[in-house]
């Protein structure tokens, strides 16, 4: 259509260039006012065990209730919020109402429920990530072996030494850590027995890929051998279907997530599940 246009085609494309920019700085400007407003809202998706369909994992997942535009999700803002270094201020009100919220749950009774958070390669890339983070998990007396951080394997690569010294530090602590994405970037594989890790995440993608055949699972099949041998934890994301469960639960993946158990909610709906499942354990044991 834009060729058809012929010489109006430069005016089309600079509007819309512009109408953008515009659209950028609104949203920027409300970025601003919602850190401000505590307009940010954390859901929380379950990590379920495999062999128990236990929930034993939270991950947190930031949302924005914007006053006009409604329920806005990380990919509407959070490239804005990285670039304009207000990535700092958001994940500060994520960390501390996740630590808040799944605290709670923690001293309740779910004591070995865990909370894990993504972080921004910026934030990690920071010099004072590490003390920042402790910082505000002590300051929200959010006990440490119960924090699993989320990172990519692109955050590894871009500097080895730097957050190998940062995540042993973390590991130290009994801080957790996770590779997000887990198959997506580029990486060598090499760091993973170097680096303490405790868990990767099987990307979506490989998991969309479990159909019919055994031919469209085999990243994920060897994904999992591979943790297997390097005796870590595995939670496959964006699980759908009773089909793509029973393959991997077959296949000895120890922790579901996806859209099978339920998407992120609202801490209000996570306290009535995890009070379901207390009755239900009440009642059966
Ligand atoms: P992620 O960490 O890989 O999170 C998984 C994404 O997949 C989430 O999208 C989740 O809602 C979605 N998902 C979960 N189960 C299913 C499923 O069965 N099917 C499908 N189609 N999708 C599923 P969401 O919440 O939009 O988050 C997108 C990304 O934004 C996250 O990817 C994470 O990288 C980033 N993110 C989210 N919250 C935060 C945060 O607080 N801080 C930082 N730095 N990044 C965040
Ligand atoms: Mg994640
Ligand atoms: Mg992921
Ligand atoms: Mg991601």
């Amino acid at each position: 259509h834009v060729k058809a246009r012929g010489k109006d085609s430069y005016r089309f494309f600079s509007e819309s260039m512009s109408i953008d920019s515009t659209h950028r700085l609104d949203l920027e400007r409300d970025l601003r006012m919602a850190l401000e407003r505590s307009e940010l809202r954390v859901f929380y998706q379950p990590q379920v065990c495999a062999s128990t369909n236990r929930i034993v994992g939270l991950e947190a997942l930031v949302r924005w209730q914007h006053p006009e535009r409604g329920l806005l999700y990380p990919r509407d803002f959070l490239g804005l919020a990285e670039e304009t270094k207000l990535i700092g201020q958001l994940s500060e009100q994520v960390l501390n109402q996740a630590c808040k919220d799944v605290g709670h749950w923690v001293r309740s009774g779910h004591s070995d429920l865990r909370l894990a958070v993504n972080l921004s390669p910026i934030e990690v890339e920071h010099p004072r990530f590490v003390e920042t983070l402790i910082e505000r998990i002590n300051a929200n007396d959010f006990p440490p072996g119960n924090l699993e951080i989320e990172i990519t394997e692109n955050v590894i690569m871009n500097d080895l030494e730097q957050i190998s010294q940062k995540l042993r530090e973390l590991a130290s602590l009994n801080v957790r850590i996770a590779i997000d994405d887990f198959g997506t970037g580029y990486s060598s594989l090499n760091y993973i027995h170097r680096l303490p890790i405790h868990t990767l995440k099987v990307d979506q993608s490989f998991v969309k890929a479990i159909r019919n055949g055994a031919d469209d699972a085999c990243i994920v099949n060897a994904i999992v051998a591979m943790a297997h041998g390097l005796k870590l934890q595995i939670i496959a994301e964006g699980v759908e279907t009773i089909k793509q469960l029973e393959y991997l639960r077959a296949l000895g993946c120890h922790q579901i997530q996806g859209f099978f158990y339920g998407p992120a909610q609202s801490a209000a709906d996570i306290n009535n599940l995890l009070m379901q499942t207390r009755l239900q354990n009440a009642v059966s044991g």
